[in-house]
């Protein structure tokens, strides 16, 4: 795009409608609707506008099997200009996920596993000698403009006698690097009593709302005292829908409690994108619609609230002079099903379809199936 192009009559989550100019890749101006004028002059006036969708929990690592997925299959094509694989690989494989990165449409930022060989096994955790401290310290030196923080899976599948042991070697690794910790959550052992109360502020709990036996809630949708407790630290929480993570009563309790999620995120790879139940980032956010978050909460939950986190304010925003990468997406007044990792559905009203970002100076279609 080194013409000016413009889109007109676009709306923003606050009602708000605007014309936007782009102009070699970069935000040229901003206008009230219909006032600017280009090269190209496109009408926009169906669609919604916001900064591009951040998904904080991917998993974006081809080769590992069954956790991986094609970079752009998970990011641009479904409305998601900035990934961050939440852990993939660790310290064997991560340069080459970074490559991976540096050569597809969408910005790849990654959590790296504490495990060195991630998930090319899914008991990553399971033998201590696989959590290599040097080798940790190496790859964050080596990747530091994409590592934004550790990867570690706390549940019983994935450290098997180990306990809360692999957590609390990330923890002192967390202290040595400053880099803070994304922690997946699940089956006991560990009691999750004993997990929580580890992490720390700005540490991630990813899978809040899962509906597994050993979840942050009890029997009548209370929200745990731990879990109170880790809000109050500063501790993060994020959605990482997934295939086995996502509860429609889990987070319907939750949002009777008030305990919002910082962010929107997916854990998409192959399987439950083709399979579902997360199918796309846009039907995830279609399910907090559903649960009663305002459009502007649940696209806050993927631009700014995750830009903040990642202290890339830029990445969250629109602003003049900026690289315009940039989510075009419309909220659909017909009813859809919508399905959780339990196999409960609900019916909603309404629903968000990805369209098209702009990104390193291009519009790409979108590709989503549902
Ligand atoms: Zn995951």
């Amino acid at each position: 795009m080194k013409e000016k192009v413009v889109l007109h009559h676009l709306k923003r989550v606050n009602g708000e409608e605007i014309d936007i100019v782009i102009e070699d890749g970069k935000i040229a101006e901003m206008t009230g609707a219909g006032q600017a004028r280009g090269d190209q002059e496109w009408d926009a006036s169906s669609l919604y506008v916001s900064s591009g969708w951040i998904d904080m929990h991917v998993h974006a690592f081809p080769e590992f099997d069954p956790y991986g997925d094609e970079i752009d299959e998970i990011g641009v094509k479904q409305g998601v200009t900035t990934i961050v694989d939440a852990g993939s690989c660790g310290a064997d494989r991560i340069g080459d996920l970074v490559a991976n990165g540096k050569a597809s449409a969408t910005n790849l930022l990654a959590f790296l596993n504490i495990s060195r060989i991630g998930l090319k096994r899914v008991d990553e955790l399971s033998e201590l000698a696989w959590i290599d401290r040097d080798r940790v310290k190496e790859a964050i030196a080596d990747y530091s403009d994409s590592i934004v923080g550790l990867k570690a899976r706390i549940s019983q599948s994935v450290v098997r006698e180990n306990g809360v042991e692999p957590l609390r070697i990330a923890r002192e690794l967390s202290l040595e690097t400053g880099l803070p910790l994304m922690v997946h959550i699940g089956s006991a052992p560990p009691d999750i009593r004993e997990v929580i109360p580890l992490l720390q502020r700005k540490d991630i709990i990813t899978h809040y709302l899962n509906g597994k036996a050993n979840n942050l809630f009890d029997a009548s949708g209370e929200p745990l005292p731990i879990l109170t407790e880790a809000i109050g630290r500063g501790v993060h929480l994020d959605v990482g829908h997934g295939t086995a993570s996502f509860s429609f009563r889990v987070a319907e309790a939750a949002k009777r409690n008030g305990i919002n999620p910082d962010t929107i995120s997916t854990d998409i790879y192959r399987g439950n994108r083709l399979n579902g139940p997360v199918y796309s980032m846009a039907n995830v956010l279609s399910k907090f619609l559903y649960l009663g978050y305002s459009l502007e909460e649940v696209i806050s939950a993927v631009t700014s609230r995750a830009a903040q986190w990642l202290g890339r304010p830029e990445l969250g925003r629109i602003r003049v002079g900026d690289p315009a990468h940039l989510t075009l997406f419309a909220v659909k007044e017909t009813p859809a099903a919508l399905i959780d990792s339990e196999g409960e559905r609900r019916v909603s009203n309404r629903h968000i379809e990805a369209k098209g970002v702009i990104i390193h100076g291009k519009f790409i279609e979108c590709e989503v199936r549902a």
